[in-house]
């Protein structure tokens, strides 16, 4: 039976913006004994991969949820809504499957759990939410990254 959603590319799908894997043995684990459904908000949005790295301005996931802060890409394209539907797509999967527990890569403007880049592509993170990270906590469903 289906337990979590897993990010997919810690099931070790090619999915990331650079076009790799972030392959978790713990994660293609649960994908193959059938407890973990992967999914990328990212790509299920429409998004390429390869794609352009992106970053939250100004705020978090939850910010971005509310209105009042943007996802841009290292050109400065706004990508915000496509992060969004990203997000309420990965809630729709995980309610179609019931899970309960989202395990997310670390530090993804869509997927990082309590710490995030801070929009300046410099390398600094900061305390936050990645939008599906947040939209699946408003919803209840607990977030973890990998052990
Ligand atoms: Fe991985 Fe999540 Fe980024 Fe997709 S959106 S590449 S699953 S971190």
């Amino acid at each position: 039976m289906v337990k979590f959603l897993v990010s997919a590319c810690l099931a070790g799908v090619p999915c990331r913006y650079d076009g790799a894997a972030k392959t978790s043995p713990e994660i293609v684990a649960l994908v193959e004994s059938g407890r973990a459904v992967p999914f990328c908000a990212e790509v299920a949005s429409g998004l390429s991969t390869p794609r352009r790295p992106a970053e939250i301005v100004d705020g978090d996931g939850e910010a971005v949820l509310d209105g009042r802060a943007r996802v841009v890409d290292d050109r400065g394209s706004d990508v915000t809504a496509q992060f969004i539907a990203g997000a309420e797509l990965a809630f729709v999967a995980a309610r179609e499957h019931g899970v309960e527990e989202a395990v997310l890569t670390p530090r993804s403007p869509s997927c990082g759990c309590g710490e995030i880049y801070d929009g300046s592509f410099g390398g600094v993170r900061r305390a936050g939410n990645g939008v599906t990270a947040a939209l699946l906590l408003r919803n209840g469903i607990t977030v973890r990254s990998p052990d």
